[in-house]
């Protein structure tokens, strides 16, 4: 049997006759800039996120780049996020100048825990002139970027507290998160400022390149971001900021339309395949040995962008389950505090011993929705033969 990591082709032959219809479309109008289709899927993924504008991008990577330039987050600026992400999270904080300030993430949920913000505000932050100042650097700490991993949003709630007590700006990094909601019943994006996602093909809702979304209920925000979009463009041609080109295309946006309607069905069977998963890993008894995360927070809707197990012999079982033809995936291996581009931080290992240790023990195990039950028995099945074997 096969397990690969991620098989895009089964959703494409599913809808083959409607995304090649979409495609002929856009070619037939020859329109091939902020069109209809474009129109059409802000207003559907911005109504999905709880919000009430949603300004299409060129990249989940864009959306977080243009709501830190509309927020006017720049050099002298810190914004605080989880130093367990995609590189994207922190690397466009640091291209708009300003300094990333990483606060540990909670265990259970691989997401930025608000205690820990807390505790970096309380050691390490005081008021001058009404600006929260972290006392290190002199930065302003202007804005908490949470991420929304694997498909589960961070604590919301809590997170927003402390940034309406300390006056912070909140871009949520849902670029894994679109659709997915928490306890409360609240999509991921509606609770910040700037939700930002992400159509990269591997995405829960992927595109056939790279496209992106932000999302808004702050209609002003939204009004920046349609002109920073268009290279700080209003009216044509006039410049008062600089923007970027940061647009979507009609072709992604036209694809994507014919997606959105089944990424509910697309969530529920992650959701169903994350099932199995948790009861297989009951029966296997491999506790202590290879386990899944505590499961999300009854009510929660978690859409499972990754299904993640930790492992004590985590590189090994990886190892060992390619030569099953069984495709894994670590994300990700090196935490963002470590990498080399972030050295000018001056972090060493241990400052974030929950990101180190999850960069240490996690995998990704094939989670897609076209799964069926026996592969992912299959999967657990083998995992207990390398722990049997060698434990
Ligand atoms: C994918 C991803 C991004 C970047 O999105 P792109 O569309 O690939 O630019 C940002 N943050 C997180 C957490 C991601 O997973």
């Amino acid at each position: 049997m096969k397990v690969p990591l991620l098989d895009l082709k089964p959703q494409y032959l599913a809808l083959k006759k409607d995304l090649d219809a979409a495609v002929l479309a856009v070619c037939e109008s020859q329109q091939f800039i902020l069109g209809p289709a474009v129109k059409s899927l802000e207003a559907d993924v911005a109504k999905l996120s709880g919000c009430a504008h949603g300004v299409g991008v060129s990249s989940g990577t864009d959306a977080l780049l243009i709501a830190l330039m509309v927020l006017d987050i720049g050099p002298g600026d810190t914004v605080i996020t989880s130093p367990y992400t995609f590189f994207a999270t922190a690397g466009t904080i640091a291209r708009v100048g300003a300094r990333p300030v990483f606060c540990d993430i909670d265990p259970a949920t691989f997401n930025l825990c608000p205690k820990a913000v807390q505790a970096f505000i309380d050691r390490d932050c005081e008021y001058r002139n009404g600006a929260l100042i972290d006392r290190r650097t002199g930065g302003h700490v202007k804005a908490l970027m949470p991420v929304h991993l694997y498909g589960q949003l961070a604590d919301m709630p809590a997170l927003m507290k402390i940034a309406q007590k300390y006056g912070l700006r909140v871009i949520e990094d849902a670029a894994q998160a679109i659709g997915a909601t928490d306890e409360h019943g609240k999509p991921a994006c509606s609770y910040g400022d700037i939700g930002c996602l992400s159509f990269f093909p591997t995405k829960n809702l992927g595109a056939f390149g790279d496209a992106g979304m932000c999302v808004t209920n702050d209609a002003a925000l939204a009004d920046r971001l349609d002109i920073f979009r268009v290279h700080g463009s209003r009216p044509k041609y006039y410049h008062a900021v600089v923007g970027g080109n940061f647009r979507i295309d009609e072709l992604q946006a036209a694809i994507l339309n014919v997606k959105l309607p089944h990424l509910e069905s697309w969530g529920a069977a992650r959701r169903r395949n994350a099932e199995i998963y948790y009861s297989a890993f009951e029966r296997a008894s491999l506790v202590g040995r290879a386990t899944p995360p505590p499961p999300a927070a009854a009510g929660a809707k978690h859409i499972y962008n990754q299904f993640i197990i930790r492992s004590q012999r985590r590189d090994e079982l990886r190892q060992f389950l390619a030569t099953q033809d069984i495709g894994t995936e670590i994300y990700y291996p090196l935490p963002l505090h470590e990498q080399e581009c972030f050295r000018y931080l001056g972090h060493a290992p241990g400052d974030f011993p929950e990101a180190e240790r999850a960069a240490r023990e996690t995998l990704a195990l094939p989670i897609f929705p076209e799964l069926v039950e026996s592969q992912l028995r299959y999967v657990v099945e083998r995992i207990a033969q390398f722990h049997g074997q060698r434990s």
